[in-house]
Order: C-alpha cells, then sequence, then structure tokens
C-alpha cells in the first residue's frame, strides 16, 4: 500500500491526473494537488479526498509553464510531508492547426506544458527520491508518443519527448529504486476530449455522435473510450513492488490503436 506516501500530481483538478490522485489516496498516499480551476470547487476535490480517504491533500496553484513555480510544487510536497515518494507528470493542452497556420505562442506553450514541465518536476524531486532509495515517476504520455496525428504537430513532438525524457530517466536511475514509465492511452472520455467535440462538429459539418464514431474512435479498433479510472489503475501497479522490473517503458492502454 502507498501508506503516508507523498504523491505530487500536477494538473490533478481534472481528468486523468484527478482520477489518478484519488487512487492514490484510497491506497493511503499523501497527495499534492495542482492544476488551474474555480478555487471553490477544488478546495470541495482537496477537502473530498481528505474525508472520503482519510489521508493528507494539498494544493499548490503552480503554473507549470513556469519553471519557476514547478520547484514551489514540489517544495510542498517536501515542506509539508517530508519528501516526494511519486510524481505523475504531466497536464497537457492541445492545439489543433496546419503547421503553417500554427500559432508560434501556441507551440511554445504545449511545449512548455506538456514537455518541459515534466523535465522541471523530475530535476526537483529526484534528490528526494535518491535519498529515500525508493520512488515511482508515471508520465501521461498519449497514443501520440507512438504515432502521429495531422494538425496535432505541438502535442505529438511534445508527446514522443516525454518518452525520451523517460527512457533517459530510466536509465539514470535504474540502480536507486526509482522508476520511470509513460502510461500511453487512447482516447480517454475527459473534458480535454469533451472539448474538442463542438469544434470538430463545425469543421467537418458532423452530428456530435458521428464527430465520437467516425473522428475520435475511427482509430481506436475496440470504438469504445478508456475511462480515466482505467488509466489510474495502470499507474497504482506502477507504484507496487510487483512493477519493480518495468522501468522506461511506454506502455499503451489504446483499445488496440497503435497496433495498427
Ligand atoms: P484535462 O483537460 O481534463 O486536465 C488537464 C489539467 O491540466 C487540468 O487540471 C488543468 O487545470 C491543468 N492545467 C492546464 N494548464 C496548466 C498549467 N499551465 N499549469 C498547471 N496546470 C495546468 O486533461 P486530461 O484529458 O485529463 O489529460 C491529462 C493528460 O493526459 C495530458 O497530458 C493529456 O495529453 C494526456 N492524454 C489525454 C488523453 C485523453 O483522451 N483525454 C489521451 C491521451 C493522453
Amino acid at each position: 500500500s502507498l501508506q503516508g506516501k507523498p504523491a505530487v500530481v500536477p494538473g490533478s483538478t481534472s481528468g486523468i491526473e484527478l482520477a489518478i490522485a484519488k487512487s492514490f489516496a484510497k491506497d493511503g498516499a499523501n497527495v499534492v494537488l495542482n492544476g488551474f480551476g474555480n478555487p471553490e470547487d477544488i478546495e470541495r476535490t482537496r477537502s473530498g479526498i481528505e474525508s472520503e480517504f482519510g489521508v493528507k491533500a494539498v494544493y499548490s496553484p503552480a503554473d507549470l509553464t513556469k519553471p519557476d513555480e514547478i520547484g514551489g510544487l514540489i517544495a510542498l510536497s517536501v515542506e509539508t510531508f517530508g519528501s516526494i515518494d511519486i510524481l505523475v507528470n504531466n497536464a497537457g493542452i492541445q492545439y489543433v492547426s496546419p503547421i503553417e497556420d500554427f500559432p508560434v505562442e501556441k507551440w511554445d506553450q504545449i511545449i512548455a506544458l506538456n514537455l518541459c514541465s515534466a523535465f522541471h518536476t523530475l530535476r526537483a524531486a529526484v534528490p528526494h527520491m535518491k535519498a529515500n532509495g525508493w520512488g515511482r515517476v508515471i508520465n501521461t504520455a498519449s497514443a501520440h508518443s507512438m504515432v502521429a496525428s495531422p494538425y496535432k504537430s505541438a502535442y505529438v513532438a511534445a508527446k514522443h519527448g516525454v518518452v525520451g525524457l523517460t527512457k533517459t530517466a530510466a536509465l539514470e536511475l535504474a540502480t536507486h529504486g526509482i522508476t520511470v514509465n509513460c502510461i500511453s492511452p487512447g482516447y480517454v472520455w475527459t473534458p480535454l476530449v469533451e472539448s474538442q467535440i463542438p469544434d470538430t462538429m463545425k469543421a467537418r459539418g458532423l452530428t456530435k455522435e458521428q464527430v465520437i464514431e467516425e473522428v475520435l474512435l475511427k482509430a481506436q479498433p475496440t470504438k469504445e473510450f478508456v475511462t480515466i479510472d482505467q488509466v489510474a489503475a495502470l499507474a497504482l501497479f506502477l507504484c507496487t513492488d510487483s512493477a519493480s522490473q518495468i522501468t522506461g517503458a511506454n506502455i499503451a492502454m489504446d483499445g488496440g490503436w497503435t497496433a495498427q
């Protein structure tokens, strides 16, 4: 069990990372939450985790595109819980545009959030994990870390980059009891996916059902979305002793997408 272990889960005010934070808390971990959102909703989430699972949960408002603020996020775990044992990267955003029209500031923002933030959190967390002789780093990549789709240049580049960072860190930390892995989901039903539907309906003149069947789940052979709880269950498994020899891996959970 993760009883008393401190886990930092950036981007956990919503979606996949929130489900991961809750599954860790359910197993006894103390969690550092982070992400944007309405302060009252965030406080409800934080206190809900404490009361439901009997653990401690704190919240950091750090903007993960700002390296200085990321230092503060890891420091909050060290100050509050004495260390950091588990790190889950990374919050991510998407932007869809042909390369020649891709706004430069969107490119910079996606690379900063989806790729660079994972480097900055790792850099700050590794000394503490080495001192403990134990650590688990889980990077939420994507099927787009293995294959590409048109018009998602920044996202696909960042996700491929996360895999390279994961492999490098896994090798550097292999003899320290620290594993570093990627989970690569296909389409998961979250606000990130839901928010892409109206634009795609408009752009392609399709109904919501058509967007889901013919666009979103086109590449996913099972024709079903991955659930956030399935991703969280895999993240929890990667934290167990049974998973101590899984490191540097990029584990697909994509309904067969990348088997094609
Ligand atoms: P989401 O939109 O539900 O959550 C994103 C989180 O990131 C939110 O908590 C948001 O507040 C936070 N965030 C955004 N910008 C931030 C910033 N600058 N600083 C701090 N926090 C910030 O997204 P999700 O679907 O749960 O995605 C989580 C991760 O999983 C992402 O890396 C995404 O690329 C990846 N992923 C998602 C899917 C999917 O289908 N949803 C598939 C594969 C991979």
